[in-house]
């Protein structure tokens, strides 16, 4: 398989060198939203450590990302008045993979709504700030129980 790309677009953002709206950050891992969310609130999930995608990644990282999403979609459900969350998470270019660090999608959904196909709306960044923001805010409220079980 390829080797781990240190120039993607995903690691210049772990090192601060793009900007982000980032939701959640802990020693393991980053949440921050996609620019171009397919429903409002799409967050992408990634752990710190590199990894191009579900081939290669730690098992440890794995987990821990994937608790992450979990805390996500909770915050999701509540500043969204979601009814649903889609996860996805694409590997290699036939599987779909743009961005060669591994992340995972996760996306509010609403009874009846269709996704928005790929890369086909560019969020404002004034939309992007407040969809931060609510799930920031609604962040607070989830319970970090499951914490323990990944260690
Ligand atoms: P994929 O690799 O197919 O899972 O898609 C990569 C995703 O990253 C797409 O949904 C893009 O909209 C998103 N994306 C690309 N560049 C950025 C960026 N600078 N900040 C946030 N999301 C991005």
């Amino acid at each position: 398989m390829t080797a781990y790309d240190p120039n993607n677009i995903f690691a210049k953002i772990l090192r601060g060198e793009l900007p982000a709206h980032r939701v959640y950050e802990d020693e393991r891992a980053l949440a921050f939203l996609d620019i171009m969310p397919r429903a409002p609130g799409h967050t992408l999930v990634i752990p710190k450590n590199p990894a191009r995608n579900l081939l290669d990644i730690d098992q440890g990282d794995l987990g821990y990302v994937a608790g992450i999403a979990q805390r996500i979609a909770r915050a999701q459900m509540a500043a969204f008045a979601a009814d649903g969350i889609t996860v996805q998470q694409f590997n290699e270019s036939a599987g779909g993979q743009v961005v060669f660090h591994l992340h995972v999608h996760v996306i509010p959904r609403h009874e009846g709504v269709a996704l928005r196909p790929p890369a086909t709306y560019k969020a404002s960044q004034d939309e992007l700030a407040a969809s931060a923001e609510k799930i920031r805010a609604a962040l607070e409220h989830v319970p970090q129980k499951w914490e323990p079980l990944l260690r």
